[in-house]
């Protein structure tokens, strides 16, 4: 009786009394996700404007110390989590590491259905970071997915049931996909990632009910200078083409991939896209040092319905140091000089927080929302950012700069609270090293940057500095009109959580397994909750019946700078005030026993060979403080024939180790396991965050 008499009045304080009842059977349409009152989350941001702002207040500064589990879900993989979960209809939906899509009555935690679609192990060689995704997209009655392979996939929402399943990628090239879709006006855009790899980024719409391709807009030019009959035609043969000059690009496809922001205006009928690095990094060898190379590291405006350019904002010309402007795009309406402005808004990896103007792309400010060095500040006038003179790594210099490759701010999603007009940023202070490979030549599938990633062998010095330089975590309450923090938090791990903002003054965020309400106007911590296990994901909340929930996927990973942290299994944790749920402790990492060394079979390889092959080919995801386990403590270096079998054959390639046979041989993998087996003798370095980490 008294729960009973408690929802009602709840409900009518925030006029909730009708809308969840209420909510269409008729499936999601634009007009639904338009007048979300915060009872539901149809849309990955939420709302269009990705403002990961709820109306709900049930919990709030004076209730959140009430705040319990309510229920939780484990899932069956420990990759990195990092979704965003939907609610409709009173059902959560979220999707795992692996692409995979479970349904719960969110109410309850009871399982609906759940899908897996399969992805090939080895499919996961081809991301860059880790087997992640970030969530799926509700129109009508269907539920959308992108996958690891590159098919995007929509299924029946009620039950999970295929409607159809399209490879939008050239699956003999390294594209994955781990972004989420969004659908705008019946259809369903989706990006992809691979930029590292050599591949040509490109953002797709499909039609929502039929899965048939509508549009394509690619972000660099087509290497044969042919039109592509796609949408970019016009842009890349009236200007876009002409900032690109020769090099390397015309091999790997250039990079630019579309793998997070998507972003919709109604009110200015605008999609938004973030485009991402270029292949490789090192823009000397990419396009000889010459031109723009749009629209790598921009944020380009195209009409939803043709997919025709309107506009774009370059953050990085020239980009040469994995300077993605794939973060997180948000709109805004802000009161900007005394004028009303309808703003985009992003903290790309370049460290510069920028605000644009939504209709027309000028830009509004651009001011620096962790300390870097590589460029002085943007001019106001032209847009450009004014580098410093060693930013380029030219003629054999080598630059230690902020921000490093792993950037100011990564795929984290920020939070914006309308009512402290702040933006809440996950960030990181770090820095880089970059300096030009020599002799670079491109391999296709490989991790092409351009860049030195020389490993130190027995004769063979690491160019590298012996200390990798350290990454701070940071939570800054971002005035974006005044263009400086309000008040920031410097937290324990550099790698954490998205965050959510609610209008019961709350921001949620989590650093390492600590999840955590702070007061939205001065950051002062209200409520904290141990997940047990490290968190990346941003917390949603969502209503039913009258109570309050706020939903977070638990599992750490999503780049080789999760690494150090410990690797749990997969776990959704759903909280409302009075939980009283306890799910099981996670069970105990289990410690990796110490190498027999005496037990392994001498090499006789060339370790300074096996150093180089393995600064080129595996360094990337299996160093100390990375993703995947670390070679020198693996059992599989003390064995000549397993150590072939995984490394050339792919014994293992159903957990993502890939064959590589086709980038060496027999002998090469007897000179890296030489190289590993005389790096396992040598005392451990001190495992540090930071350094050349990316995403
Ligand atoms: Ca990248």
């Amino acid at each position: 009786m008294r729960r009973v008499k408690g929802v009602w009045r709840w409900a009518a304080v925030i006029g909730l009394a009708l809308s969840v009842a209420a909510c269409g059977r008729g499936g999601i349409d634009a007009k639904r996700i338009e007048a979300a009152d915060g009872s539901e989350w149809l849309t990955y941001g939420r709302t269009y404007d990705e403002q990961r702002f709820s109306p709900l207040k049930q919990v709030d500064r004076q209730t959140v110390g009430r705040l319990g589990v309510a229920w939780w879900a484990d899932f069956d993989t420990d990759r990195g989590q990092e979704a965003t979960p939907l609610v409709a209809d009173g059902v959560l939906y979220t999707t795992t590491a692996w692409s995979k899509v479970a349904a719960f009555d969110a109410r309850t935690g009871k399982l609906l259905w759940k899908y897996d679609p399969k992805v090939p192990g080895e499919a996961g060689f081809n991301a860059c970071c880790d087997v992640v995704n970030r969530g799926a997209a509700l129109w009508k009655d269907k539920l959308y997915v992108g996958t690891i392979d590159g098919r995007l996939i929509a299924l029946d929402a009620k039950t999970g049931a295929v409607a159809w399943d399209v490879q939008t990628t050239d699956r003999s090239k390294p594209y994955t996909i781990t972004g989420a879709p969004r659908v705008v006006k019946g259809k369903v855009l989706i990006g992809n990632g691979g930029a590292e790899y050599g591949v040509r980024g490109y953002v797709s719409a499909y039609d929502a009910a039929s899965g048939k391709l509508s549009w394509r807009f690619y972000t660099t030019p087509n290497p044969k200078g042919a039109p592509d009959g796609a949408a970019s035609d016009k842009v890349f043969r009236d200007k876009a083409a002409a900032t690109w000059s020769d090099g390397v690009w015309k091999e790997s496809g250039g990079g630019g991939t579309v793998w997070d922001a998507i972003t919709y205006d109604p009110k200015l009928d605008l999609v938004f896209v973030g485009v991402g690095n270029g292949n490789p990094w090192n823009h000397k060898l990419r396009s000889g040092g010459k031109g723009d190379n749009l629209f790598l590291s921009s944020i380009v405006a195209l009409r939803p319905d043709t997919g025709e350019y309107v506009w774009h904002y370059q953050t990085t010309p020239g980009e040469s140091w994995d300077y993605t402007a794939t973060q997180h795009i948000m709109l805004a309406d802000l009161k900007i000089g005394g004028a009303d402005r309808r703003v985009v808004m992003q903290a790309p990896k370049n460290g510069f927080f920028y605000v644009l103007d939504a209709r027309t792309g000028a830009l509004i400010s651009a001011e620096k929302y962790v300390p870097v060095d590589w460029a002085e500040r943007v001019d106001p006038k032209t847009g450009r950012p004014v580098e410093a003179p060693f930013a380029r790594y030219r003629d054999g210099a080598v630059s230690q700069q902020a921000s490093s490759p792993l950037g100011g701010h990564n795929w984290q999603p920020m939070a914006f609270s309308p009512k402290e007009r702040l933006v809440y940023i996950p960030a990181m202070r770090n820095r880089g090293f970059y300096a030009e490979a020599q002799g670079f030549k491109f391999i296709p599938g490989a991790w092409n940057t351009g860049l030195v990633r020389a490993q130190a062998g027995p004769n063979t010095p690491s160019p590298k500095p012996a200390t990798p330089p350290l990454a701070t975590g940071e939570l800054i309450a971002w005035d974006p009109v005044a263009g400086r923090p309000r008040w920031s938090l410097t937290l324990p791990t550099a790698w954490t959580s998205g965050v959510l903002a609610t209008d019961g003054g709350l921001v949620f965020h989590a650093a390492g397994s600590a999840f955590t309400a702070y007061d939205a106007r001065d950051g002062k911590a209200l409520w904290t909750h141990d997940a047990g296990a490290n968190v990346i994901a941003p917390a949603m909340t969502y209503a039913i019946d009258g109570e309050q929930y706020v939903a977070l996927m638990v599992g750490v990973g999503g780049a080789p700078m999760g690494g150090d942290q410990p690797r749990r299994m997969g776990r959704l944790l759903v909280f409302k005030l009075g939980g009283t749920a306890k799910p099981p402790a996670f069970p105990a990492a289990v410690a990796m026993p110490a190498l027999d060394l005496a037990a392994a079979t001498p090499s006789a390889g060339d370790a300074d060979r096996g150093a180089a092959l393995y600064g080129e080919f595996c360094g990337a995801c299996h160093r100390v403080g990375g993703l995947l386990p670390v070679l020198p403590r693996s059992p599989a270096i003390l064995d000549p024939d397993g150590f072939k079998a995984i490394v050339l054959d792919g014994a293992l390639k159903g957990n993502g180790m890939a064959p590589f046979r086709r980038y060496f041989d027999e002998a090469g993998a007897e000179d890296l396991r030489a190289f590993l087996l005389w790096q396992a003798k040598q005392p451990p370095p001190a495992p540090k965050p930071g350094g050349a980490s990316h995403g």
